[in-house]
């Protein structure tokens, strides 16, 4: 019997086989796909070691649709975040409310008045598209938007304290994580840092006694992610802003999360406003969009108009300016802040932080079931009480009470790092990856965030039997 021949990559091209794959990819990728995937089999049919339907048109089809499948696909994939992190860093942050989206869409697909005064036909300024609803609800006099609030604390220091000196608590020196230290960005900002107080107590003297000739500004950053506890001291923004303005500086504020509304009213732990940083005193407030605001990654610097001004006249602002997507959906996000009784429902990020740990429960206990199935005998799966966290270091220290999929692996003890290890591998090699969390000998699943019940569902069959 001679050995199966391999079929010419003209007619593999030509068969009917490959037509979606010529329409999907194009014909030359196709091409190049094909005769890869000829070269590497001519071998191996020569010896007689490839069946005929291995070497079947439909086969081969489908083999070269795989490749560019995996080829082509997009690097930016949908995940499941079961990690109980709500505004996860690595996970993209707050996820955006429709209405949001849908002025994404909107600003991509049309041309806009970015930077076009509708009502005079005259050049525009972009920040002007929210100058007015961030002043209605902040009370600021004006603002300005940067790519994120790293970016809006090196502006701001740029523009208030170049060449001079800032005063910092040494119980403020913060680092935020990737590489944004707060001593940092004060010297890239050119700003000489002067550090007052020790870390676990600064006094209303300590800034008097430092301020001199060379002083520009006066600062303040919110320790959000560690908190220091015990014998504490720390100067108020109302007793910091009127000792920098009796000296005739200006007091800035870094608020980090920076939320707009009290969220105690959601049962969640309370956050300065930035409002309340204003009123207190503040002559500029730096905050992040993509915290707990629920919007795009920005940073936004509010405050006295004179200050803004300045700000924008210096060139690093053209450099870290956002683009009209980012305008468009803070603006959608902002304008939900106009109706805070339906807040909590609108505004996702709110809405998951918000979500009762019973309707979360009761979620788990039906998932459950489902899911002992799928993963067969080897493993327990359980309904278990979770600690959630809000992320992106707000509140590190405050607990989102949730409930979580606890699945534990019943194999011999030696063998069971491994498998939680196969397992956690599995799920993130799912078309939609699932991603929780390892502790204590088992895989956590906190469901605060599973919105999307039927596609996690739908695809947990491709553990049958997979699941280690
Ligand atoms: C998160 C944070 C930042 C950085 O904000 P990004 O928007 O991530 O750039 C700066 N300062 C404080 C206090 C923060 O919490």
């Amino acid at each position: 019997m001679t050995a199966p021949r391999l079929p010419s990559v003209d007619r593999l091209l030509r068969s009917p086989a490959c037509d979606p794959l010529t329409r999907r990819y194009g014909r030359t990728a196709l091409l190049e796909t094909l005769r890869g995937l000829l070269d590497e089999l001519r071998e191996p049919a020569r010896h007689g070691r490839l069946a005929a339907i291995e070497l079947s048109e439909a086969v081969l089809a489908g083999r070269a649709g795989e490749r560019l499948a995996s080829r082509h696909g997009s690097r930016v994939r949908r995940v499941f975040n079961l990690t109980g992190t709500v505004l996860h860093t690595n996970l993209g942050r707050a996820l955006l409310p429709e209405e949001a989206i849908e002025a994404i869409v909107l600003a991509a697909r049309h041309p806009l008045n970015l930077e076009f005064d509708l009502a005079s036909g005259r050049r525009g300024d972009r920040d002007d598209l929210i100058t007015g609803l961030i002043r209605e609800l902040t009370g600021a006099e004006a603002v300005t938007v940067v790519n994120n609030n790293a970016a809006a604390v090196l502006l701001a220091l740029n523009s208030l304290g170049a060449r001079r000196e800032g005063i910092l608590s040494r119980g403020e020196l913060i680092e935020i994580g990737g590489a944004f230290r707060i001593p940092d960005i004060m010297a890239r900002a050119g700003v000489k840092l002067v550090e007052v107080g020790t870390t676990n107590r600064t006094h209303p003297r300590d800034y008097r006694d430092a301020i001199g000739p060379r002083t520009g500004l006066l600062m303040r950053v919110h320790t959000s992610n560690y908190s220091v506890q015990g014998f504490t001291a720390s100067v108020p923004t109302a007793e910091l802003a009127s000792i920098a303005h009796t000296h005739d500086l200006p007091l800035l504020e870094d608020l980090g999360s920076g939320t707009l509304v009290d969220l105690t009213r959601w049962g969640l732990p309370a956050e300065p406003t930035v409002q309340e940083a204003l009123r207190d005193g503040a002559d500029l407030v730096t905050f992040s969009g993509d915290k707990l605001l629920g919007g795009p990654q920005c940073g936004l610097i509010v405050g006295r108009r004179e200050l803004i001004g300045r700000i924008k006249k210096n060139p690093l602002k053209r450099a870290l300016r956002v683009d009209k997507l980012t305008l468009a959906a803070l603006e959608a996000v902002l304008g939900l802040y106009r109706d805070p009784d339906r807040l909590g429902e609108r505004l996702t990020t709110l809405r998951l932080l918000s979500r009762p740990q019973a309707e979360i429960r009761r979620q788990a206990e039906r998932l459950a079931p489902v899911l002992a199935a799928r993963l067969g005998e080897r493993w327990q799966v359980g309904v278990s009480e979770a600690q959630g966290m809000i992320g992106s270091g707000a509140q590190p220290v405050a607990r989102l009470p949730s409930a979580a999929l606890c699945l534990r692996p019943l194999q011999p003890r030696r063998l069971r790092g491994r498998a939680l290890r196969r397992l956690e591998e599995a799920l993130r090699e799912l078309p939609i990856p699932v991603i929780g969390r390892l502790a204590d000998d088992a895989l956590w699943l906190d469901l605060r965030q599973l919105d999307d019940e039927p596609a996690f569902l739908a695809q947990l069959d491709r553990l049958n039997g997979e699941a280690p």
